[in-house]
């Protein structure tokens, strides 16, 4: 219990996490954030007057009991604090680090009405971090083998919490990942200066502890189809938490010039090439050294990856938004980070072609300044080309970071399994039954790119509903 009067309180400054130099930072890839040390941690959450009724714990979107943690981390019982956070959040050491707090817990955080809210994800973090490195995470017991089996396609954090979940129940489950490393978007996105390999590695190991058993380099719909895992491999369901890893691009004329990237295939080569390791790995992308990148986008993707193609020693790195920073999708620490680090904005600006040499080589892109309109369907303000506006942005290289779809090869290979008009596999809401007996699906394929909570959420939603199916053999 916090005995500090609540005046005191509120006068307590948010501690402050330490970062990398930017200078430093963007010349490597090493974790931009340092984590915060106990010290600031029990100070930090010492500032939580412990809402009657804790908007924290509203806005996040699997509920967290947060005042209860910050309670626990300020009474010093961080292990506590870390099983508390676990009933509700399997990755808490990967959602402290990449959870958009600031719309989440944070924004619902009082606090945050009249100065700044408590630092939740930096808690969430610390307490995570504390428990991994104590070597004393108590990782729950199964419960006696059902004899049931469960193929889960896909392992993103979906896919991961609901195998942590379902192996929890006694069923045996196997997760099949078409690429060789597994993780999803956690490590083939979300570049390792903002989140560590070594930490969703050691989440994956913890699941494979427990007895998930996982085989990369499947992918469903070409190596087996979702029929013969069922009728042949005779597993009982099968959860499909396949992504929407599907890139779209800007339908300009030049982007078929050598040197136009989807940020989607730029961010995989060089997170699971381990470009981000040169000169130790080959860089397996057009030597970004000295060259002008330009990255189109305003969200997480996009800027994940002008960040990192500064990091590969770009001359210029550029980001080119269509909106201006109030609309920006990306986590507002991410633009904070990638301006100090000498990313420049082109923003309310627009690509209408991309240009090329003789030989097929991106030499740039014709750009038209744009100005805000009337809010769109999205609720954002629409921007509208100024006529005669025209300029052109010297460029080696373009990355396209504008938005991406489902990944398509199970519906394709699936006629009974429905999907809505933009492919994306049609779920119960509740249950996250699909219109094939025995399929749930969830995260990113049901619901179009979002956040790794909301999957994680998805990924618990679909275990206890299959947990429900297997026991009651009901569909
Ligand atoms: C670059 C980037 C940065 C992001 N940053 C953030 C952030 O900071 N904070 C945040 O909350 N969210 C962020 N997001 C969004 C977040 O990562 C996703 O919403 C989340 O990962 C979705 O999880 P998922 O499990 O549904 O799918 P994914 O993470 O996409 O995982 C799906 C997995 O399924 C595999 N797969 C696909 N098809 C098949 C098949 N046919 N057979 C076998 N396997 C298959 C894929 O290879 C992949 O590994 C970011 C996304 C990107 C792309
Ligand atoms: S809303 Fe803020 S102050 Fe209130 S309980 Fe949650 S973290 Fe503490």
């Amino acid at each position: 219990m916090n005995v500090l009067p609540l005046k005191e309180r509120m006068k307590i400054l948010r501690r402050h996490m330490p970062e990398l130099d930017p200078l430093v930072r963007s010349r490597n890839f090493a974790e931009v954030n340092l984590g915060l040390n106990v010290l600031d941690a029990v100070t930090e959450a010492s500032r939580c007057i412990e809402c009657a009724k804790p908007g924290c714990v509203v806005d996040c979107p699997v509920g967290v009991q947060i005042k209860t943690i910050v309670a626990l981390i300020h009474a010093g019982d961080y292990l506590g604090a870390a099983a508390k956070l676990r009933e509700d959040n399997a990755l808490p050491a990967i959602t402290g680090r990449v959870c958009p707090q600031e719309n989440q817990c944070e924004g619902g955080c009082i606090l945050g009405k009249k100065g700044a809210p408590v630092a939740i994800g930096n808690l969430e973090r610390f307490v995570a971090d504390f428990e991994r490195e104590s070597g004393q995470l108590g990782l729950p017991a199964n419960a006696p083998a059902t004899g049931k089996s469960v193929a889960i396609v896909g392992s993103g954090p979906a896919g991961l919490s609901a195998a942590g979940d379902l192996v929890q129940k006694g069923h045996r489950v196997r997760v099949f990942e078409a690429l060789h490393e597994l993780g999803g978007v956690l490590v083939y996105g979300i570049p390792e200066f903002r989140l560590p390999k070594s930490i969703v590695k050691g989440e994956v190991d913890n699941l494979r502890r427990m007895g998930v058993e996982f085989e990369t380099n499947v992918v469903v719909g070409k190596s087996v189809t979702l029929d013969e895992l069922m009728n042949e491999e005779h597993y009982d369901a099968v959860f499909v938490a396949t992504g929407a890893g599907l890139p779209v691009f800007l339908n300009v004329p030049g982007e078929h010039f050598n040197g136009v990237y989807s940020a989607n295939e730029f961010l995989t080569r060089v997170n699971l090439m381990r470009a981000y390791q040169f000169p130790d790995f080959d860089q397996p992308v057009y030597d970004c050294r000295d060259k002008d990148v330009i990255v189109v986008g305003g969200g997480n993707t996009a800027m994940d990856a002008v960040r990192t193609a500064r990091r590969l020693g770009a001359r210029t790195a550029t980001l080119v938004y269509r909106r201006s920073e109030a609309e920006m999708p990306a986590r507002k620490e991410e633009v904070k980070h990638a301006r100090e680090e000498g990313i420049e904005f082109h923003l309310l600006t627009n690509p209408v072609e991309l240009l090329g040499d003789e030989n097929g080589w991106l030499t740039g892109a014709r750009c038209v300044r744009m100005e805000l309109s009337e809010p769109d369907e999205s609720g954002r303000r629409r921007p509208v080309e100024i006529k005669g506006s025209e300029f052109v942005l010297p460029a080696n290289v373009v990355i396209i970071g504008v938005g991406t779809t489902a990944n398509p090869l199970i519906q394709s290979t699936t006629p009974d399994l429905a999907t809505n008009r933009w492919n994306y596999i049609v779920a119960d809401e509740k249950t996250l039954r699909t219109s094939k007996p025995g399929v749930f699906a969830g995260g990113d394929i049901v619901t179009g790119g979002a956040t790794v909570i909301l999957a994680m959420g998805a990924g618990r939603k679909a275990a206890a509903s299959i947990h429900e199916y297997l026991s009651s053999g009901q569909w």
